[in-house]
Parts: structure tokens; C-alpha cells; sequence
């Protein structure tokens, strides 16, 4: 912050400024005292990145904070490995801040749409496990794109991923990796250098799949968060060029359209797996709910019938 005011206070002519007179001398010029305008407050924009400046003179201007820089340092040794899935499975997640902007592309990291389509199914609890990416059909051989500039982190056939089928991982250099799952083929290598909208594999429906899709994912430091808060698939537009990324994003209740307050109350949920011998009744009084209040949660009637392991939100 303190940058910041001193750089406004400089912009509004507080300090001297040095200028050069035209035998090349350098002479300082200090600005007459009724010059000098003060900032007295900043008002919000749209964009988190420009503040509106007002001056006790009753003047006012747009003030540029510097939107973040993509900054690769330590981003391709830190939990590397071209042969372990989930590289960052021990990280800690407590050690991920509150709140983090990533910047996606800049002058030198490009971004293209791994594929477009319509989103089949989202980053959302599906019968009876998390779906952490999102389903794109597509047919099988077509090009898969590398979303953003990065390496191949890790390569995997079926037998080694599980549900992922064929699956690239690519890691990018503002932290964020990419999964691209249920391909019929790779075209690229572990340890391979890959620009955005580089070819990376072919499409399919390898894995855990009922037909050709792309299941594509994004984590931070090994979180999911839904990849539509990044990526307009309908269009392939990228949303921004920064994320904002906030810890409660990383639950699998919280998704894009919600507002902040929504997505904070779904990542508190309470979801409670059902077992053998379960009733609704029984499980309003063990969360001091009602039958009434979990059945909305869940958008289901109070004759319906619970089948063991599948999840409720209880609160
Ligand atoms: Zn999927």
C-alpha cells in the first residue's frame, strides 16, 4: 500500500520532479504550493487492478495498481514429477493464502482453447463421487490444444490414471496444471516444452468415460476449482486475463455464476455419506436439522428412497 501512495504522491506532483533545461543542465523545479494536489481517497472500478484517484483539488484520475506478472520462479522444481499423477498430493493446502491472483497470459504466455463445445457435464458431486474438470464431447481424433504455455509434467496411460483414461498433465509457469483426460492418443512427451494452442493429443474415450469426450481439469497446488471460472467454452474465450483465485473456489459445491457470499456458504457445507440403515429422519436429528431443510438443500421429496454411499448436504 505504501508503494502505492507514494506513487500516486509522486504522479500528483508532490515531490520535485527534475526536468532538463536545453543547455543540458539538470535543474530541479519545485511545484508552487497551490500545485500541489493531495490524494484524499480512491474509488473502486470495475476492474480490481484501476482505482479512481480523487485529489483535494477536486480533480481526479485513473490510477493503474499493475495487474500481477506471470512469475515461473520455482514453479517447475517445486513438487515435480513426471511420474506420480497428483505431483502436489503432500502439499498443504493451509499453506495456500486466503486469496491469490494468477496472471494467465501476458505479452510473452499465449492462451488457446484446449477445445470448444458445450460444457456436458461440470465441476459439481455426480452420483456418488466428485467430478473435478469438465466434460466436452467431441469426436474421437479430434485435436486437444495445450490451454496455455508450460511443460508436460506427466503423461499417463489407463491403467495407471484411473478414470482419466489417456491423460496429459501440463504444468504452466503462473502455477496452474491442466488435465486432459480420455485421449485416444498423446502427442507429446513428459519434460516436453509446450506453447499455448500446441497440439497435445487426439481425442477419446479412454478411462472411466460412456462416449468421446475431453475431461479437462485445473488445479492449484494440487486444488481443483471449475475450469468454466477460467475458460468461456461455448465461445473459448478466456474469462480475464488474472484470476482471483479464493480458497473457498477449491470445494467441489463452489462453481462459476455464483456470487462470492453463494460459492462461501456452499464450500461450508456439511455432506454426509449414506450408510446401511439410514433414514432421512435419522439423519435431520444427527445434524440437529429437519427432514424439510435437507430435502431442499438437495432438491429431493421426503419419500425418497437413500441408497448407501450416496452424499447429502446436511447444512
Ligand atoms: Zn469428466
Amino acid at each position: 500500500m505504501k508503494k502505492i501512495l507514494l506513487s500516486i504522491l509522486f504522479l500528483s506532483g508532490f515531490f520535485p520532479v527534475f526536468a532538463q533545461n536545453n543547455v543540458g543542465q539538470i535543474k530541479a523545479t519545485i511545484p508552487a504550493a497551490s500545485e500541489i494536489k493531495l490524494p484524499m481517497d480512491t474509488i473502486d472500478t470495475g476492474d480490481k487492478f484501476i482505482k479512481i484517484v480523487l485529489y483535494d483539488n477536486h480533480s481526479w484520475d485513473y490510477y493503474d495498481i499493475g495487474r500481477p506478472v506471470i512469475d515461473s520462479t520455482n514453479m517447475f522444481d517445486e513438487y515435480w514429477s513426471t511420474t506420480v499423477l497428483h505431483a502436489y498430493k503432500d502439499y498443504p493446502s493451509s499453506l495456500i493464502p486466503e486469496e491469490v491472483d494468477l496472471r494467465l497470459v501476458d505479452s510473452l504466455h499465449g492462451y488457446c482453447p484446449p477445445i470448444t463445445g458445450v460444457v456436458r457435464s461440470g465441476y459439481q458431486f455426480r452420483r456418488t463421487r466428485e467430478h473435478q474438470g469438465i466434460d466436452i464431447p467431441l469426436h474421437t481424433g479430434d485435436t486437444v490444444r495445450a490451454a496455455f504455455d508450460g511443460v508436460v509434467r506427466y503423461i499417463g496411460y489407463t491403467k495407471e490414471t484411473g478414470g482419466y483414461g489417456n491423460l496429459v498433465v501440463i504444468r504452466h509457469p503462473n502455477g496452474l496444471e491442466t488435465y486432459y483426460g480420455h485421449l485416444s492418443r498423446h502427442l507429446v512427451a513428459a519434460d516436453e516444452m509446450v506453447k499455448a494452442g500446441e497440439v497435445i493429443g487426439l481425442g477419446g474415450s479412454t478411462g472411466r468415460s460412456t462416449g468421446p469426450h475431453l475431461h479437462f481439469e485445473v488445479r492449484y497446488k494440487g486444488q481443483t476449482f471449475d475450469p468454466s471460472r477460467l475458460i468461456d467454452f461455448e465461445t473459448g474465450a478466456l474469462r480475464d486475463t488474472v484470476i482471483t483465485l479464493h480458497n473457498h473456489y477449491f470445494s467441489i459445491y463452489s462453481h462459476y455464476g455464483q456470487t462470492d457470499e453463494e460459492s462461501k456458504a456452499a464450500a461450508g457445507r456439511i455432506v454426509y455419506t449414506v450408510r446401511s440403515g439410514d433414514t432421512l429422519g435419522g439423519i435431520a436429528a444427527k445434524y440437529g436439522t429437519t427432514v424439510n431443510n435437507i430435502c431442499k438443500l438437495n432438491g429431493i421429496s421426503s419419500k425418497k428412497i437413500l441408497r448407501i454411499g450416496e452424499r447429502l448436504i446436511v447444512r
